[in-house]
């Protein structure tokens, strides 16, 4: 089983350049193209913030083949990316090809392009249905991932129901699009998180030969807390024989971007937290060639 792991946290405090690197020394066979800065979403006031990040400039395809080449220097591939969101906004949806264009430029073969939180299956599907098109030409599948939202109605503080957010919502999802090239992601912690009724065993057997990504992380069972796994209260045992049982083929990526910040990491010792994060992800690739025997 080969690991892959997000860039976006560590590249927070060395760059993209040399996470990619720190992250090859440390152990990855490949790495996860985040591409949040592309397009990075204002909250509080509903538009992307304008920066000067190469994503957002003319040369990003020179920065997305800079960065597969630093990955192939240092022994290592891009196996998936993120691209940006919340996607229910023109100014977001008008970078999505960019962002597909760039996963073939860095040579991965998944964009994990989120659905519309609050949408139906079929007003999603439409979403993904444009995309698909170019998306072929590139030769990179699209990955629909489980959303959550967020309820503080009547004392409850939780997640709530949202696109693909269980395995009924996410399975329509991918039957209302009904193509190879859109494949599932199981975010692992969204699947806990209190409020959904799901869990990632329940999701991963009823994804199948569907589920081509992972976005690896722990949590209390309760919040997003995007943490290194084996920190908090996941069930790591029976999430890989889970995988195991679907005989899922793909990467197991690691997505634990708040690690390197409630750790209090810097730029100075960011490679100690990297060798942390590939001994977890080893760990857990070690667990499922294990079950498997
Ligand atoms: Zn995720």
């Amino acid at each position: 089983m080969k690991i892959s792991t997000e860039i976006n946290s560590c590249a927070k405090l060395v760059g993209e350049e040399k996470a990619i690197e720190l992250y090859a020394k440390a152990g990855f066979d490949a790495w996860d193209f985040s591409m949040f800065n592309m397009c990075l979403w204002d909250w509080g006031n509903s538009r992307p913030y304008e920066t000067d990040h190469p994503l957002r400039g003319a040369d990003y395809l020179k920065f997305a083949r800079r960065l597969k080449q630093i990955g192939l220097d240092n022994g290592i591939v891009c196996n998936q990316s993120h691209a940006p969101f919340p996607v229910n906004n023109p100014y977001t949806q008008s970078y999505l090809k960019r962002a597909i264009e760039c996963t073939a430029e860095a040579g991965g073969e998944i964009c994990i392009i989120h659905p519309a939180n609050d949408d139906t299956p079929e007003k999603n599907a439409e979403f993904y249905h444009s995309l698909l098109p170019f998306a072929k030409e590139c030769g990179v599948k699209i990955a629909t991932e489980n959303m959550w939202n967020w309820t503080h109605k009547n004392g409850l503080d939780q997640a709530a129901p949202a696109a693909c957010s269980d395995s009924i919502s996410f399975n329509a999802h991918l039957d209302a699009v009904n193509d190879e090239f859109l494949v599932a992601c199981l975010d692992i912690g969204h699947a806990e998180m209190k409020g959904l009724n799901t869990t990632a065993p329940e999701m991963i057997r009823a994804l199948g030969n569907r589920l081509h990504a992972l976005h690896i992380h722990d949590n209390d069972k309760w919040h997003d807390s995007h943490e290194i796994p084996f920190s908090m209260s996941l069930d790591w045992n029976e999430i890989v024989k889970a995988l195991v049982d679907i005989d899922y083929k793909g990467y197991f990526t690691l997505e634990c971007d708040q690690y390197f910040k409630n750790a209090g990491y810097t730029a100075d010792n960011a490679f100690e937290g990297a060798k942390n994060l590939a001994s977890a992800a080893k760990k857990l690739a070690k667990m499922f060639e294990e079950s498997k025997k």
